[in-house]
């Protein structure tokens, strides 16, 4: 009996691999890298306790043939354990295996390792009590390429997206974050990423996460003592797709561990796709370290689509959804409702729920109401408060600076802008408006309005003040 350690184990993987999924084989027998043969004893080193206590749990069985096959009948196995416990730093020792377990392959002396609350904590997707090998992916098969519409504002985002699909791990787009206001889609073309991936490699590992979850799943970790477990679980993911990743504004630890997982994969030439409500550079309290890493890859910006794809997107819903509506109404609806597409759906959606409850046609004067009631909703949004807010903060002053009676220059500028806006943006009468921005009467206001009206034709850089509190307040 010649043969080595290396042909031993080879010959048992080939044994293995015919028994099992291919992505269980990935996961749990790749990853084994083999020690040592003596006699009939064959040492294999897995990367973590875990790793070993979970081949114990499912696979025992199956190494036991395998090896019986190999070494004869007193064939025996024992594991080494690679421990990580601090990152990049390994440090290999031999774990002390209670010799009940070293003789695992004898399963008649192997006590159950583990209960299946231990499991629980393994792979914190995992439901109590039910087990499951394979990582669900927790995709929304809903959100796929076909039906996210491609216009200018989302082209970069979207093709980039299906050139990782294409290419998981090999484009330079690793990490690929997609970035944009509420309502454009970030979430929508995470998962079409990720279902287009799981349908050109169903052997691939792709997990899709919030990062709230991804943040609670972290701290329930470091209760139950099992952030290697946690960080481990994440190590095996092949395409990690990460929604939200403002969340981890402020949350050091959670940024930490995220940190040491994404080199990982990254290394490994695994794929990441990252979504953010926020460009890296307006991030804020994000670790630097972290927010280098995010551009490694590719930022590509999801914009507020233009009206020809806001109609487009009204059509292809109302197709799906197997309702016609006249032309002029798609219209109306993608006129009036420009920078979120999910109030824009929501729009189409009260249009079709309204006219099929009350049994009406759909008309423009329908459209018309519920448009007015999106739309006021976002109007409301700005108060008196607000604009003084957004008016004091622009020109850098407290806002009872703003209030108050000083007949300085600009502080009466100021005044006078917030006076305007309040006019513009509110229903309030010009009295309630003198009361609320620093107690003046209503002619008071009107004459604001007035001067700055003048002002705007005639001084440029007054102009620009408009311009930008316009701005500002209607984003
Ligand atoms: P975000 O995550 O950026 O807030 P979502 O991905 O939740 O936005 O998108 C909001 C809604 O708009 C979803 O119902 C989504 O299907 C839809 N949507 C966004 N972009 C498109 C698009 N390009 N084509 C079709 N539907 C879209
Ligand atoms: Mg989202």
């Amino acid at each position: 009996m010649n043969s080595t350690k290396t042909d031993v184990w080879k010959n048992c993987l080939s044994f293995i691999k015919d028994n099992i999924q291919p992505q269980a084989f990935k996961t749990w027998f790749e990853p084994i890298e083999v020690v040592k043969l003596s006699e009939n004893v064959l040492s294999i080193q897995v990367p973590s306790k875990f790793f070993y206590e979970w081949l114990e749990e499912h696979y025992v069985t199956l190494l036991k043939s395998a090896l019986v096959k190999q070494l004869g009948p007193e064939a025996r196995l024992t594991y080494v354990i690679k421990m990580e416990n601090t990152f990049g730093n390994k440090k290999a020792f031999t774990e002390n295996i209670p010799s009940n377990y070293r003789d695992s392959v004898k399963p008649q002396n192997v006590s159950a390792p583990l209960t299946s609350k231990v499991h629980e904590l393994k792979n914190p997707f995992v439901i109590p009590g039910i087990r499951n090998l394979e990582i669900e992916s927790q995709l929304n098969p809903n959100y796929s390429f076909d039906n996210f519409l491609e216009g200018d504002s989302n082209r970069l985002a979207r093709s980039a997206g299906l050139a990782v699909s294409n290419k998981p791990g090999g484009t330079s787009f690793n990490p690929l974050l997609i970035y944009g206001g509420v309502g454009l889609g970030k979430t929508h073309l995470a998962h079409a990423i990720g279902v287009e991936i799981k349908e050109k490699y169903p052997d691939k590992t792709v997990l899709y996460i919030s990062a709230e979850k991804f943040t609670q799943q972290y701290i329930d970790s470091i209760k139950k003592n099992s952030r290697n477990d946690f960080i481990h679980f994440y190590q095996i993911i092949d395409i990690l797709i990460i929604d939200d990743v403002q969340f981890f504004s402020g949350k050091s630890g959670t940024q930490d561990v995220f940190f040491h997982i994404f080199n990982h994969l990254h290394q490994n030439g695994k794929q990441v796709i990252l979504t953010s409500d926020k460009a890296p550079v307006d991030m804020q309290d994000i670790e630097q370290r972290l927010l280098s890493r995010f551009k490694w890859g590719l930022s590509a910006e999801l914009q507020s689509p233009d009206y020809e794809t806001r109609i487009s997107i009204v059509k292809n819903k109302l197709f799906r959804d197997g309702v016609e509506i006249e032309n002029n109404i798609i219209e109306y609806v993608a006129k009036s409702i420009k920078t979120n597409i999910r109030e824009l759906e929501g729009a189409i959606i009260s249009l079709i729920a309204q006219s099929s409850f009350n049994k009406m046609e759909i008309t423009i004067q329908l459209a018309q109401d519920i448009v007015n009631k999106f739309v006021k909703n976002t109007k409301r949004e700005v108060s008196i408060d607000y604009i003084q807010k957004v008016v004091s903060e622009y020109f850098q002053m407290d806002i009872s600076t703003l209030q108050s009676k000083t007949r300085k220059r600009h502080i009466v500028q100021a005044r006078q802008l917030a006076m305007y806006f309040a006019k513009k943006f509110t229903k309030a009468s010009l009295a309630s408006i003198g009361s609320q921005i620093g107690k003046r009467d209503h002619a008071t206001v009107l004459h604001a309005c007035k001067t700055v009206d003048n002002l705007s034709f005639t001084d440029k850089q007054f102009r620009k003040y408009v311009e930008d509190l316009n701005q500002k307040l209607t984003v």
